[in-house]
């Protein structure tokens, strides 16, 4: 098997490109999906985000669609051949930035569609001619209705990220783009999981696919020292400010469980002198790209963000991940700590368990197939006690009484797109909480093996965790200023 790219007989440009850009050897998914896709069968891919999944499926696009390739200026002689679609604005944003990379040297032209911003500066992308549009789905069929993109040429589908789309709702809508595109084409679909849900889409979308799975989709990587702390939901901030203390560490990305708690603790983090930044849903287009190049630019520390905000964000080097909330679903546990030990580097995943979320941790011990030891955190002494309202436990307050608890939400409604209303939705979820401690430990990882599972997620999940008020059946009712009388 070929491991270096020089071995692949790339078109001359993309090899440049590749070379470039630093990489010599092949990770494994580009190994072993490339030659395959240059074959032009379609895939049913497996890899975790940051195994360079991107290159693995848009340098054999690129180099099938070299012989396209042309100088002309006619936007007619630039139609989308290769479309791809993913789940959120930053991924997108992401992969295009990949592609063009890719492409620099070539005459193929790429373009990226996303909602929550104008669409005119897009449409006028489009009109130009664009050979690889990558693309969010509503935004995409937006700019369909509108006519501003024709795809009855294209010849490539690449449906990334394919499991978060399906979470967000978007199946109706990948139906729809899917019927507009001619029947004759090559397919890839990638996931972290194969669902039923995939599974299905796949036997939906793909014709006779090579399944390709590098690693074990759930599998954690090996380089990211994993703890998971008991401490009570008082103490979390007072131990996220330890551990970063203790461990000199400098950035790191901190998830949470919802919009709100996310600006929340954004903000008292600020205050509590930690340079902080808040990436979810409901920050417009323009304050996510802001809030991303802060943190890579190191103008900001720490990242609070949501799941749907942060998955699948290639930013290399984080040296720790904290799970503030520890997740609903277990399978965010792999994609956020995914976000460091990349490529080999070491990486810390830090996740702060309350007495309620027990079962929380047992679905990830079941998922990633590893006993979870929960450890005690001594608190240092000189490591103030910090309460729900920024009281510290000498009387000091830390910033002024009333500036918490109106959430950023209240005060700027997000856009009311129709792509962005689909986006907001942070979290799904799926599977019923299991118990804890069972043989299930000595059996392989078999998605579907929840009860909820037997169900579509997004039908299980109706089905098993009404809404109530618009609030996810799994957010318990907000405790009343308990925290302002507690004490120390
Ligand atoms: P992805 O999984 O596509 O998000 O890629 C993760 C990161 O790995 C990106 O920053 C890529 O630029 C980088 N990358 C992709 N392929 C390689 C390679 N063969 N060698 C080193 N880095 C790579």
């Amino acid at each position: 098997m070929t491991s270096s790219f020089s071995n692949l007989s790339l078109a001359e440009p993309l090899a440049r490109a590749v070379a470039e850009m630093g990489y010599e050897t092949m990770t494994p998914i580009q190994e072993q999906a490339i030659p395959v896709v240059l074959q032009g069968k379609d895939v049913m891919g497996a890899a975790q985000t940051g195994t360079g999944k991107t290159a693995a499926f848009a340098l054999p696009l690129l180099q099938r669609m070299m012989k396209h390739e042309n100088a002309s200026t006619s936007p007619a002689r630039h139609p989308v051949r290769a479309l791809v679609l993913l789940p959120t604005r930053e991924l997108a944003v992401q992969v295009a930035e990949q592609v063009k990379l890719y492409a620099k040297y070539t005459n193929l032209n790429s373009a990226v569609v996303f909602g929550g911003m104008d669409m005119k500066p897009q449409t006028l992308e489009l009109k130009k001619g664009v050979e690889v549009l990558v693309a969010t789905p509503g935004r995409l069929l937006d700019h369909i209705e509108a006519k501003n993109t024709v795809l009855n040429q294209v010849e490539y589908v690449v449906l990334d990220e394919a499991d978060r789309m399906l979470d967000i709702g978007f199946l109706p809508d990948l139906q729809r783009i899917l019927s507009y595109l001619p029947k004759q084409r090559i397919t890839l679909l990638f996931s972290a999981t194969f669902s039923p849900e995939i599974k299905r889409l796949a036997a939906s979308f793909l014709q006779d696919p090579v399944t390709i799975e590098v690693a074990r989709s759930n599998a954690t990587a090996t380089t990211v020292e994993q703890h998971f702390y008991s401490v009570s939901a008082d103490d979390k901030r007072r131990a996220l400010h330890q551990i970063l203390k203790a461990r000199g560490m400098k950035q790191a990305f901190v998830f949470v469980n919802s919009k709100l708690g996310c600006a929340r603790l954004a903000r008292s983090l600020e205050r509590e002198g930690l340079k902080t930044t808040a990436l979810h849903g409901d920050k417009s287009q323009d304050e996510r790209l802001k809030a991303l190049e802060a943190f890579k630019s190191g103008e900001v520390d720490l990242l609070v963000c949501t799941d749907v905000a942060a998955r699948g964000l290639d930013i290399k080097d984080v040296p720790a991940v904290f799970n503030f909330d520890v997740p609903f679903n277990a399978e965010d546990y792999v994609h956020r700590i995914g976000r460091t030990g990349r490529a080999g580097a070491s990486g810390l995943a830090v996740s702060f368990v309350a007495s309620s979320d027990q079962r929380l941790v047992a679905d990830i011990e079941k998922l990633i197939k590893t006993r979870i030891e929960l450890e005690p955190l001594e608190f240092e002494e000189d490591m103030p006690r910090i309460s729900e309202q920024g009281r510290i436990n000498d009387g000091r307050r830390m910033y002024r009484e009333g500036e918490e608890g109106r959430a950023p939400e209240s005060r700027q409604p997000p856009p009311r797109e129709r792509t962005e209303r689909r986006e907001r939705r942070e979290y799904t979820p799926h599977r019923q909480p299991a118990a804890s401690r069972d043989p299930f430990f000595d059996r392989p990882y078999e998605p579907g093996s929840a009860p909820a599972e037997s169900l579509p997620s997004w039908e299980a999940s109706a089905k098993a965790n009404p809404a109530h008020n618009g609030v996810s059946a799994n957010i318990k009712p907000k405790k009343k200023i308990a925290a302002l009388f507690k004490s120390s």
